[in-house]
């Protein structure tokens, strides 16, 4: 029996008796590998050694942090095709999409090292003292951001690798200094096991605290509940369903010590059809959308789950186009039988509404855990009455609503819950017409779109992913890009504090060559 164990720190544990599999969604047969949940004394063991290891981790120097994660990414390559092999496995997704998200990870890593290595990411902001002003004398204040302390990160089941183990929280939660306990994904427990040893050997090659990381295996939610009402636990990051998201933010909310918890949820991302695009390009824009919608099963957080337009000839042939096409695309397999099973049942939720009609509804027969792809339409004042169409689908399906004129359209958008992205297809003369269409989109996403599709996160410092609640808990904050960092960091001031004892950041003479904010003014000399 190969089996798979916890890692507490740098020690591999397996203490506990229920035991899990995961399944390989293409055969629909379990996998071999035997997981052992993690017992309470092992939950506590993970979070004394991070508690420890924060006082020595979250000290260290940005060129050692920065070397940590590059040892990461260089032990994750070490890996090499066994990785892939085993991600494939546990996700059916094909070898192509694994290793485009391997080389995401690492790109995420190695960005995020650079980011510790440039070293202005900590906002130092140096107010130098005025003794000599009245009535009162100005002290001389230093503030910078410091990390919260030990982070619990919840892998997510439909990014095994980029948002996972080894992903953007827990890339951005030890840049911060954070030590980092991940909760596995159940789903994918072998992927984040290989994932976790790459990590831990890391550590010990660049001499980093015991502690600093530790990978937890559950197929239950008491281990996450567990570790989020852990009182030595400071942050949570999660992606996942709304229902799972809020329930970690509840439970983080009534410890007697409340913490923050950044979960990245649920999405429709609305796309809106403006209608000179729809008459000018609404032949290329359904093609586009069909592949959009289908691309990864549609288990992407930005899947565009629901378009939007006003009645017209282009509209009508807009949605035909799009439900001819999609039925053109091969169906494909979806992460695992508990997912296919919720798209079933949250889809058959939707279609059984009054008023809702299909207009495009993959027939042939599928292989086993293959996703036949969907698309409904409604009439706009349908949608406005009834929240259960509001709701995501997660997977490949989309909802096109007809709306009467522009005022519906607007109050639609209003009346939208939060999203992660907005997408507007319009021509440029007609954007002047519909600003306040844009205005309201803009109120209720994190991100907004002109003339493409929501899916593709680029990483880059300038992303915004997240958005206003339930797309994410804290509207505030990203998970994609080196702003992640933000999320794990308080800001933290010195009075009058003896310059020899000041961290580098914050010294007289700039030792790091940073950029700061002194007195008023952006710069890198010395004070
Ligand atoms: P999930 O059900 O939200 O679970 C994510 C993680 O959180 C799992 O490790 C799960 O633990 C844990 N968890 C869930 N509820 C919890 C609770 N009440 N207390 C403590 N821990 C809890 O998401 P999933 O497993 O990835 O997929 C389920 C559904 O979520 C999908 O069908 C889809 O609808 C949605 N989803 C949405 C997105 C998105 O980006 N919008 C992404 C992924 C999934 P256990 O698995 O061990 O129970």
């Amino acid at each position: 029996m190969i089996t798979g164990e916890n890692h507490i720190g740098n020690q591999r544990s397996s203490k506990g008796n229920k035991t899990y599999k995961t399944i390989n969604p293409k055969l629909n047969i379990e996998n071999e590998q035997v997981f052992i949940e993690a017992t309470s004394e092992e939950i506590n063991q993970a979070v004394d050694l991070a508690s420890e290891a924060f006082k020595s981790f979250s000290k260290k120097s940005g060129t050692e942090k920065a070397t940590f994660l590059r040892a990461i990414a260089d032990e994750i390559v070490a890996l090499g095709d066994d990785l892939i092999a085993m991600y494939q496995s546990e996700t059916g997704l094909p070898e192509g999409r694994a290793k485009g998200e391997r080389g995401r990870t690492i790109g995420q890593l190695i960005t995020f090292a650079t980011m510790l290595e440039e070293g202005s990411w900590v906002d130092a902001t140096i107010d130098t003292a005025d003794l000599e002003r009245t009535p009162i004398p100005k002290q001389d204040i230093r503030k910078m951001m410091v990390p919260l302390g030990p982070v619990v990160v919840f892998g997510a089941s439909n990014f095994p690798f980029a948002y996972s183990t080894a992903g953007g929280d827990t890339a951005s939660a030890l840049a911060a200094g954070c030590p980092v306990i991940c909760k596995s994904h159940p789903m994918h427990a072998g992927t984040g096991e290989m994932v976790a040893g790459a990590i831990i050997k890391a550590s010990q090659q660049t001499n980093m605290p015991n502690g600093v990381f530790s990978n937890i295996n559950s197929s239950g939610i008491e281990v996450g509940v567990e570790l989020v009402t852990h009182p030595g636990v400071k942050a949570v990051g999660f992606t996942g369903s709304i229902k799972g998201g809020r329930a970690l933010y509840d439970i983080a909310a009534q410890r007697e010590e409340p913490i923050p918890v950044f979960a990245e949820m649920g999405s429709v991302n609305p796309v809106i059809l403006l209608p000179n695009a729809a008459k000018n390009r609404g032949e290329a824009l359904a093609k586009t959308y069909a592949g959009s919608i289908t691309l990864g099963t549609g288990q992407f957080c930005t899947n565009p789950g629901l378009i939007l337009g006003i009645k017209s000839d282009s509209l009508t042939q807009f949605i035909n186009t799009l439900s001819s096409e999609i039925v053109k695309i091969e169906p494909s397999c979806m992460l695992h039988p508990h997912i296919i099973g919720n798209y079933e049942k949250n889809k058959q939720t939707v279609i059984q509404q009054d008023g809702l009609k299909i207009k495009a509804d993959y027939q042939n027969e599928v292989a086993t855990n293959h996703a036949r792809q969907t698309i409904v339409t409604v009439e706009g004042a349908t949608f406005l009455n009834n929240t259960t169409l509001h709701q995501e689908v997660f997977g490949p399906f989309s909802m096109v609503v007809t709306c009467k004129d522009e005022q519906e359209l607007e109050r639609i958008i209003s009346q939208l819950e939060g999203q992660l992205t907005g997408t507007i297809l319009g021509e440029s003369e007609e954007l002047q017409n519909y600003s306040d269409i844009i205005d309201a989109l803009q109120n209720r996403v994190g991100r907004i779109i002109f003339n493409g599709v929501p899916t593709g996160v680029e990483v880059c410092p300038a992303m915004l992913h997240g958005g206003p609640y339930p797309s994410s808990t804290d509207s505030r904050f990203t998970a994609v890009g080196i702003h992640a960092v933000k999320r794990w960091v308080r800001p933290f001031s010195f009075q009058s504090w003896p310059n020899e004892m000041l961290p580098n950041e914050l010294k007289d003479e700039n030792p790091l060559g940073i950029t700061r904010f002194v007195n008023g003014k952006n710069s890198k000399e010395k004070v």
